[in-house]
């Protein structure tokens, strides 16, 4: 066996050559598509702040974006549930949805009755919001559930009168023209910045009495907050709507193998005489 400083050398050798050789091949993929330039998007003063696309839904002044707003008490900068939900009067399909929120202070009732509300996208399929610290409950009601359908991943809840962040990406089920289901809706949640939801496909909506099955809606639909007799609190919500990235196939894709040869060239044209720029090498100059 070759003593390990070879051993070494000879496999940074190897994969410098293998590294130079795939640059200087000339044999770059690509699709063929033509895609249309992302729009710039100016990031808010912070990751929680509303991004120049977003549209706020509640920036602690006024529940005017939601119809029955009016219902709900607004308080130094904070939105808490009363008397009814609250609906969006704008309606989104796909989205990025931003809100944060405290379960009361003051701990009262237990298990779905301590600190439950909910964020239901399009009026009907519902991520949970429950003060799940130290609140025992089924799992798949608890905080960052989709209610009745999975569980989170995680427990990440903080306590009781401390603000909860949840960023949800949600994919807005599409139907066909007669009515069935073409492709699910999914959710990705991250709630304080751990991922509870990765991209899980819901079973259709949500429901304390029903079984989880799709009914044909419209392709856009409201944000719900819902009331359920306690005192969560609301602060800091936006939406983004999200469009894939636009493209157009303008040619089949390359697919040529990296590390083919570059085909001969005929002897006779271009190429360059000894001596010439380009020419072969003098031997005593070859190393
Ligand atoms: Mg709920």
């Amino acid at each position: 066996m070759r003593p390990f400083p070879q051993m070494l050398f000879s496999c940074t050798l190897t994969v410098v050559t293998l590294f130079f050789s795939t640059l200087c091949s000339g044999q770059e993929w690509k699709s063929g598509v033509e895609w249309q330039e992302p729009p710039v998007v100016t990031p808010g003063s912070t990751d929680n702040a509303p991004p120049s696309d977003a549209i706020v839904l509640f920036d602690g002044s006024s529940l005017e974006a939601w119809e029955q707003g009016d219902q709900w008490l607004i308080q130094d900068g904070v939105a808490i549930p009363q008397k009814t939900a609250i609906t969006t009067k704008q309606h989104f399909g796909d989205m990025q949805v931003h809100l944060e929120w405290s379960a009361p202070t003051e701990i009262r009732g237990a298990g779905q009755g301590r600190g439950n509300s909910g964020c239901y996208l399009m009026g009907l399929y519902e991520v949970q919001i429950l003060d799940s610290f130290e609140n025992e409950t089924y799992f798949d009601g608890q905080s960052g559930s989709i209610y009745k359908q999975t569980p989170p991943m995680a427990n990440a809840m903080r306590k009781p009168g401390e603000w909860n962040t949840y960023q949800i990406i949600f994919n807005a089920p599409r139907f066909r023209g007669n009515g069935d289901l073409q492709t699910p809706a999914y959710v990705t949640l991250i709630q304080n910045g751990i991922l509870m939801l990765n991209h899980f496909e819901l079973h259709g909506a949500t429901s304390y009495t029903e079984s989880p099955h799709y009914k044909v809606h419209p392709e856009t639909g409201p944000i719900s907050l819902q009331f359920h007799g306690d005192a969560v609190r609301f602060r800091n919500i936006w939406v983004r709507e999200l469009k894939a990235p636009q493209g157009r196939r303008v040619a089949a894709p390359f697919n040529l193998p990296v590390n083919k040869p570059a085909p001969e060239k005929k002897a006779t044209e271009d190429k360059p005489k000894d001596g010439e720029q380009g020419g072969a090498v003098p031997k005593a100059e070859q190393k």
